[in-house]
C-alpha cells in the first residue's frame, strides 16, 4: 500500500480503517471528533480561503507550500493541519508492523537501533511543548526525529516525513486524559505504520 501525498485534494480522504480499529489506544468517540470535526474543519477552511483564488482545485501539498512562500498564516495553519492529520491516520495502523529491510538499516545506521529510534521518537513527541507534532523524517537519507509547532510541517524545511504522532491534546485527552506519555507509548509500541514509513523513505 502505497499513498502519493502528492495527490491529496482540498477533499477529507477516508479514514484508512474503521474507526474502533485503533481502540483502546484511540477510542471510536476520539475518531468521531478528530477525524469528523477537527480535521473536517480544516478542510472547509482552507476551501473557503481559496475560492475564487489562484490556488483553487491545486493539490493539498502545492497550497501549504504556497501558503507557506506567501506568509498566509491563516490558509497555512488550515492547509498544513489537513496535511498532517492525512499523513497521520496513515501514519498509524490497528496491526503491529515493521520497517522493510532499507529503512531498518538506515535505523541501525541512524539510531544504532529500533529500541533507541523508538526511545528517541518517544522523548522527542512528549516533549513538544503545547499543541504539535511528533515525526520521524528522512532529511536527504539520513533519519532524524523531529517536533513540530502546532500546524508545523516538516516539508517547509524541505525535510521528508515517513511518520507522525498528533500530541495536541485533542488527539488524547478523551481517552488519556492529561496523560501524553501513556498515549504516545502505546501508539510506538504497537500502532505505527512502517510499511508507510518504510514506502516513504523509498520514494
Ligand atoms: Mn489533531
Amino acid at each position: 500500500m502505497t499513498t502519493d501525498t502528492s495527490s491529496w485534494t482540498l477533499e477529507q480522504p477516508k479514514l484508512p480503517y474503521a474507526d474502533d480499529a485503533l481502540a483502546p489506544v484511540i477510542s471510536a468517540e476520539t475518531i468521531s471528533y478528530h477525524y469528523g470535526k477537527h480535521h473536517a474543519a480544516y478542510f472547509g477552511k482552507a476551501r473557503d480561503m481559496v475560492k475564487g483564488t489562484p490556488l483553487e482545485g491545486k493539490s493539498l501539498e502545492t497550497v501549504v507550500m504556497a501558503a507557506h512562500k506567501e506568509g498566509a498564516k491563516a490558509l497555512f495553519n488550515n492547509a498544513a493541519q489537513a496535511w498532517n492529520h492525512n499523513f497521520y491516520w496513515e501514519s498509524l495502523t490497528p496491526k503491529k508492523q515493521m520497517p522493510d529491510a532499507k529503512l531498518k538499516a538506515a535505523i541501525e545506521r541512524d539510531f544504532g537501533s529500533m529500541e533507541k529510534l523508538n526511545d528517541e521518537l518517544e522523548k522527542v513527541t512528549t516533549g513538544q511543548f503545547g499543541s504539535g507534532w511528533g515525526w520521524l523524517v528522512s532529511d536527504k537519507g539520513r533519519l532524524k526525529v523531529v517536533s513540530t509547532s502546532n500546524a508545523g510541517v516538516p516539508l517547509t524545511d524541505g525535510l521528508t516525513p515517513l511518520l507522525t504522532i498528533d500530541v495536541w491534546e485533542h488527539a488524547y485527552y478523551l481517552d488519556h486524559q492529561n496523560k501524553r506519555p501513556d498515549y504516545v507509548k502505546a501508539l510506538v509500541s504497537d500502532h505505527l505504520a512502517w510499511d508507510f514509513a518504510s514506502a516513504n523513505y523509498a520514494a
